[in-house]
């Protein structure tokens, strides 16, 4: 950046939520009870968390008074539960900075360059944020963003070009998909001959490749062919024990992800076992206005439940409160008696 260009402006709000996983999301509805607003950032790009990356048709049976949910139908309720908080959601960028400034409040800031500042902060990153896993054969690492991808950004630049794309899931098939006839060529590289994507896309997938349109190659990347530090082909080596040679301009890998505690550990708060310390009165951690709750968090007796999670983003929110507005008397309400909690809710004179 040059010294001309000056920073995105920073979004005032009461209180950043870092992960959207059902720990983040319920502590959004926590703080609109209370009348807070807040903003929710998450490095993946939908809301859910482990729930929605991890295991999305599994059922769960230990959600109080739902004898069984699925994890996607968990997160779609309560997406639907703080919807009448209005939170600002910015997915697909991971929150790289947070610092507490002499005034107490904090500056946080995105991969994106998104910026904030906030009242106080909640982090609800579980396990730590969703990346990318790697290939890992030499040379990869220093070609990754120019020939060695792990997402696709602009897919028109791909066009006329020889592609390898490995993985056996709904990226790695889309991709094959959405590229076949408009690149040069389209090798399929996956390491079983069993694939987790949509029975739908393997089908299409496997009438490109018998029309010839798509290569399927059984098994996995071994080497990169590197040439004056430009990629021009990989080889694979095939379940079947042969080494076949690929050309290739780009190699996608969709691996899947996994988490990562990331810049978390550089925030100056105290961890154990990669969990933040908190206290159990409010759930903040060793640096006061900053909360953790769910599977991020660590205390006596703890255990990485999503109910646990639920009660503790209660707490949280009190323990936001209670910093954010420190004259502020707090009262318990119920939201079947509160006017005001109801009002919240959007649900006013519907409760008899
Ligand atoms: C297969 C499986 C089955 C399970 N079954 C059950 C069950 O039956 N019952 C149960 O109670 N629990 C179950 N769990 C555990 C449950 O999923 C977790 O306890 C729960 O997801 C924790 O929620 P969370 O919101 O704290 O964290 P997560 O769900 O991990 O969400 C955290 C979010 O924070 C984001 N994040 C992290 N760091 C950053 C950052 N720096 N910037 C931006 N975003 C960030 C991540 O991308 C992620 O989306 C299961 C887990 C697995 C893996």
């Amino acid at each position: 950046m040059t010294e001309t260009q000056a920073l995105p402006e920073a979004i005032e709000t009461e209180c950043v939520v870092i992960g959207a996983g059902p720990s983040g999301l319920f502590a959004v509805f926590e703080l609109g009870l209370l009348g807070m607003k807040c903003h929710v950032v998450d490095s993946l790009q939908h809301p859910g968390g482990q729930c929605a990356e991890l295991y999305p048709d599994k059922p769960i049976y230990d959600i109080p008074a739902l004898p069984v949910c699925g994890a996607q139908e968990l997160v779609d309720r309560l997406m639907e539960q703080i919807r009448p908080f209005a939170a600002g959601f910015h997915l697909g960028q991971e929150v790289t900075g947070l610092v507490r400034r002499d005034d107490g409040h904090f500056e946080l800031t995105t991969a994106k360059g998104t910026r904030f500042s906030a009242g106080a902060v909640i982090i609800a990153a579980g396990l730590g944020s969703f990346q990318p896993r790697r290939l890992s054969v030499e040379g990869a690492e220093a070609l990754e963003g120019r020939q060695v991808h792990y997402r696709v950004a602009r897919a028109e630049q791909y066009r006329g070009k020889d592609l390898l794309i490995g993985g056996g899931g709904d990226s790695a098939l889309d991709w094959v998909l959405e590229f076949a006839g408009k690149a040069r060529s389209v090798t399929l590289v996956h390491r079983r001959e069993e694939f987790r994507a949509q029975p739908a896309s393997v089908a299409r997938m496997k009438e490109l490749v018998a029309a010839g349109h798509v290569r399927h190659l059984s098994g996995q990347v071994g080497a990169l062919r590197i040439v004056g530090g430009v990629l021009t082909g990989a080889t694979v080596n095939c379940l079947d024990g042969s080494a076949v040679e690929v050309d290739c301009d780009h190699v996608f890998a969709f691996f899947g992800l996994h988490p990562k505690l990331g810049p978390i550990a550089d925030w100056g708060l105290e961890l154990e076992k990669k969990a933040l310390k908190v206290d159990t009165e409010k759930f903040q951690t060793s640096v006061p206005g900053i909360f953790a709750v769910g599977d991020i968090n660590t205390y006596p007796g703890k255990k990485k439940l999503i109910l646990s999670g639920f009660h503790e983003a209660a707490l949280a929110a009190f323990g936001v409160q209670a910093y954010v507005y420190p004259g502020k008397r707090q009262f318990l309400q119920y939201t079947t008696t509160s006017p005001i909690m109801q009002q919240r809710l959007g649900v006013s004179g519907t409760g008899g």
